[in-house]
C-alpha cells in the first residue's frame, strides 16, 4: 500500500492543511507498513518539495506549472491541470510497483478538503474509476479497506464509510491535525507539464477572488459574526475584538444578506468549513446549516442573549447576556491584560 499527499502548489507558503495532509498520510503509512508519496502540482512545486520530504514524504513526484505572466487578468483554473496530472502520475507510478508484491496494489490518494479540491475530487473519481469519500476528519487502513469518518446530515451525524478498490480518493478537512515533522531522505521525480492543446486549457496567472484576502480554513481564531451584530457600532466592536486577539472574521448566512461583511466569508452548508483552535460565535443562534461549517472547532464559546440558542449544546462556553455590554467589556479586559 502506499498513501499519496496530493498538494496544489500555488503560494509563496505550502499551505497549513497541505502539511497537515502530509502529517496523517504519514500516519496512516507507518500503522501499516506503506510507503508515502507527495505529488506536488503547480507554480510553486519545485520550491515546496523539501518541506514536504520533512513531513515525512519518501517519493516525490513534481508538475512544475509555468505561468505565463504576460497574460495577466486570465483566470484559468489550477484544477483541471490537477486532474490530468493526477491521472499522469497514477499511470507513471503504476508502472514503478512490484506486481508480484501484493502489499503494493492498493493507492490512497489524499487531498485536503479545499474549494480547489471540492471542484476536482468527483473529476479525479471519475478519471481513475475509484471511490470517493470527501471531508473526513479522520481515516485509517485496515489491510483491505480505507476506513473513515465523516460528518453527515449538516454535522448532525458522524458516519463511519468503509471503502475497498486498488485506489481510493480522501479529502481532509483542515484544521483537525497538528502538522508533525518526520524529516525523510526524499528520491525526486521531475515531470515536464505536457503542451496544451486548443480546446484544453493553459495556465495564465492564479487571480485570487476579490475580497478575498482572509484564508478562513487556515485560520486559528475565527470571530462569527451573526444577526446579533447589527450596526456600524458593532461592526467596530468587532473589528476591535478581533484585531486584540488576532482573529479573522466570518459570517453567518444573517450577514450574507445584510451586506454588511464580504459575502466570502460565509462559514457553513453553503460557505466554508472550518475547524479553528478557537470559534467565537457572537449572536449567532446556531442553526444546523452554520453548525454544518464550524462544528469541528477545537474551541466553542457562544455569546448570545437566548439562554435557549442551540448553539449553546455546542459551545464549550457561554456567555448569556446583550453583546452590546460584553463586548465592551470584554475588550477593556483584554486592553488592560495586554498593558
Ligand atoms: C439551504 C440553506 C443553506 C443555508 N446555508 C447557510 C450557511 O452556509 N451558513 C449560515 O450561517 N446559514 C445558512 N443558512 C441560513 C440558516 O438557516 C440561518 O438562517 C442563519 O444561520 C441564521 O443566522 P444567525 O444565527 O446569524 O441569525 P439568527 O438565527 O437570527 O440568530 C441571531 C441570534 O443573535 C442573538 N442576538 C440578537 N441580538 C443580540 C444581542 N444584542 N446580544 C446577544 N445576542 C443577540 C439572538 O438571540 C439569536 O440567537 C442556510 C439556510 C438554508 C435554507
Amino acid at each position: 500500500m502506499r498513501v499519496c499527499a496530493v498538494i496544489p502548489c500555488f503560494q509563496e507558503e505550502l499551505r497549513s492543511s497541505s502539511l497537515e495532509v502530509l502529517t496523517k498520510s504519514a500516519a496512516v503509512a507507518s500503522s501499516s507498513s506503506a510507503h508515502v508519496e507527495a505529488w506536488l502540482v503547480g507554480p510553486t512545486a519545485e520550491k515546496h518539495s523539501s518541506k514536504a520530504a520533512q513531513y515525512g514524504a519518501a517519493t516525490l513526484r513534481l508538475m512544475e506549472l509555468e505561468v505565463d505572466s504576460e497574460a495577466k487578468g486570465v483566470n484559468v483554473s489550477l484544477g483541471r491541470r490537477i486532474v490530468d496530472t493526477v491521472d499522469e502520475f497514477m499511470t507513471h507510478s503504476a508502472a514503478e510497483l512490484d506486481a508480484n508484491d501484493p502489499s503494493e496494489d492498493s493507492t490512497l490518494l489524499l487531498f485536503d478538503n479545499t474549494e480547489l479540491t471540492k471542484d476536482i475530487l468527483g473529476a479525479c473519481g471519475a478519471r481513475l474509476d475509484a471511490p470517493v469519500i470527501p471531508d473526513v476528519v479522520d481515516l485509517s487502513w485496515d489491510g483491505h479497506h480505507c476506513i473513515a469518518q465523516r460528518p453527515t446530515y449538516a454535522s448532525k451525524v458522524m458516519s463511519e464509510v468503509h471503502a475497498e478498490g486498488s485506489v481510493i480518493l480522501c479529502s481532509i478537512r483542515a484544521g483537525l491535525f497538528e502538522p508533525i515533522e518526520k524529516p525523510v531522505e526524499a528520491t525526486l521525480h521531475r515531470y515536464k507539464a505536457p503542451e496544451s492543446d486548443l480546446l484544453g486549457q493553459v495556465l495564465k496567472e492564479l487571480v485570487a477572488p476579490e475580497g478575498d484576502t482572509v484564508d478562513l480554513t487556515e485560520a486559528p481564531i475565527i470571530i462569527g459574526v451573526g444577526r446579533g451584530i447589527n450596526d456600524e457600532t458593532g461592526k467596530d466592536l468587532v473589528a476591535k475584538l478581533a484585531s486584540l486577539i488576532r482573529g479573522e472574521i466570518a459570517i453567518s448566512r444573517a450577514h450574507f444578506e445584510s451586506g454588511m461583511y464580504s459575502h466570502t466569508l460565509l462559514v457553513g452548508q453553503s460557505g466554508k468549513v472550518v475547524a479553528p483552535r478557537l470559534y467565537l460565535a457572537l449572536g449567532i443562534s446556531g442553526s444546523i446549516q452554520h453548525v454544518a461549517g464550524m462544528s469541528e472547532s477545537h474551541t466553542i464559546i457562544a455569546i448570545n442573549k437566548d439562554p435557549e440558542a442551540p448553539i449553546f449544546d455546542l459551545a464549550d462556553l457561554g456567555i448569556v447576556g446583550d453583546l452590546y455590554q460584553i463586548l465592551p467589556a470584554l475588550i477593556h479586559a483584554l486592553e488592560s491584560t495586554k498593558a
